[in-house]
């Protein structure tokens, strides 16, 4: 089992099993629906973290946001 398929069968905040998918930013704030802008998640933890502004701070996240700040900042 390599890293990629572990990080999506566990939760990304508490390494549960996953039963959701979260996103990094948030549907909300115009997140977009690929691969790198979602973390798999429990249930509790999606209700609870998922909408929080300012999320996990973890090395994806924080590079999932700013790909995500990069983004907007090109278009405009
Ligand atoms: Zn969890
Ligand atoms: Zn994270």
């Amino acid at each position: 089992m390599n890293r990629q398929m572990l990080r999506n069968l566990f939760c990304h905040y508490c390494m549960r099993e996953a039963t959701t998918r979260d996103h990094v930013v948030a549907k909300a704030r115009h997140g977009v629906n690929s691969y790198f802008n979602l973390v798999p998640a429990c249930g509790p933890c999606n209700s609870t973290r998922g909408s929080s502004p300012s999320g996990c701070s973890c090395e994806f996240c924080t590079r999932a946001r700013w790909l995500f700040d990069m983004g907007h900042r090109r278009r405009r």
